[in-house]
């Protein structure tokens, strides 16, 4: 496809697998303008945040029914185990996907699934010109969700190696192998935040952050009715709600640490003080720990590109113990001598199940 020209410094294949009839047809006028306004927004956001080249080998734009196929045939080929791809709820779906994979040269590079109708939204807006200042929130998110998945591709080729298998978050019940999990997803959020915080404005910041405020209170509040549900599984549901809400937030330290004009985010206003603690020493694990020393360049070596150094593990060290005092704030506790996980004792597990 010619549209490659386009991006000199960049090499990746651009398809789509959508329904629109026209789509298909490269010389269709539709086809045109969806092809443009991909690249007039994946330019702008590697423009803006200078990702490495060559980092994301393939783009493909896809409808929604299609992503599920796409992720899975890249994970098949990239030998990784079919990962669990955020359906615990509708409002979960995935809007994009990135999936590394180590080609023969030894680099990790990444392929991304965009969904069609989030690029659909903004051809308007590019094809009037209109200055980004004037898009609506709908729109800024648009194309602020390419540039994020461009930011994992850059961490991904930073970091030289490609995550190992992931569990199968249904079936799994260990809560620390759970919690494992999450926090290898937090770390990778947080980074893919961090490069990619050039294209996040305060207003954009803002209306991220009453989204977290918003999205985080239902989500406590399904773990706390869990814990009064007679078939509840409360500690399962924190393992997973309370990690969602902690990655979300994660996110939003990391456009700060990237980019400093940005409001800092703080839980809701009713927050308890427990809550404001905990998020508090998440907050400064990020800042101080995990925040690379310069944005984008990669030429300062951070933990996160050692492939020998252990980062999910690390996270999950240092924030296992703050998982566990968010579930204390909404009563589900592991008991006073579980509070430094050094000390080892008996699997807390088995203490919830009696
Ligand atoms: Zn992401």
């Amino acid at each position: 496809m010619d549209t490659h020209k386009e991006q000199e410094s960049w090499n990746f294949d651009l398809s789509f697998r959508v329904t629109i009839p026209a789509v298909t047809d490269p010389e269709d006028e539709t086809y045109k303008r969806i092809v443009n306004v991909v690249l007039a927004a994946l330019r702008y956001a590697i423009s803006t945040c200078s990702f490495a080249p060559d980092s994301v080998e393939s783009i493909v734009v896809a409808d929604p029914a299609e992503m599920g196929e796409v992720i899975h045939t890249w994970q098949d080929d990239a030998g990784i185990k079919r990962g669990y791809t955020g359906d615990l709820g509708a409002e979960f779906a995935t809007a994009a996907k990135t999936v590394a994979r180590t080609t023969e040269s030894g680099e990790v590079k990444s392929k991304i699934v965009i969904m069609s109708g989030l690029l659909y939204e903004i051809v308007d807006v590019i094809e009037q010109g209109l200055p980004l200042e004037e898009w609506e929130v709908q729109k800024k998110l648009a194309l602020y969700v390419p540039a994020h998945e461009l930011g994992h591709g850059h961490d991904n080729f930073l970091r030289k190696h490609v995550r190992g298998d992931e569990i199968d978050l249904k079936e799994e019940r260990d809560l620390e192998l759970i919690s494992k999990h999450y926090a290898g997803v937090l770390a990778s959020e947080f980074l893919a935040c961090f490069y990619s915080s050039a294209v996040v404005s305060p207003e954009f910041q803002k209306y991220l952050i009453e989204e977290w405020r918003r999205q985080a209170d239902e989500l406590i509040e399904s773990v706390i009715n869990q814990k009064f549900s007679l078939s509840g599984d409360a500690f399962w549901f924190a393992s997973h709600n309370l990690w969602f809400v902690m990655v979300e937030f994660a996110k939003l330290v990391g456009h700060r640490c990237g980019n400093p004009e940005l409001p800092r985010p703080v839980p809701w206003g009713h927050a308890l003080k427990d809550e404001l603690v905990v998020f508090e020493k998440l907050e400064d694990f990020l800042v101080a720990k995990l925040a690379p020393p310069a944005a984008i360049s990669g030429n300062q070596s951070h933990i996160s590109q050692s492939p020998e150094f252990d980062l999910d593990g690390f996270v999950f060290d240092n924030l296992f113990p703050v998982w566990k005092s968010l579930c204390e704030c909404y009563g589900l506790g592991f008991g006073d001598e579980e509070d430094d996980p050094k000390d080892g004792g008996d699997s807390f597990e088995e203490r919830w199940r009696q």
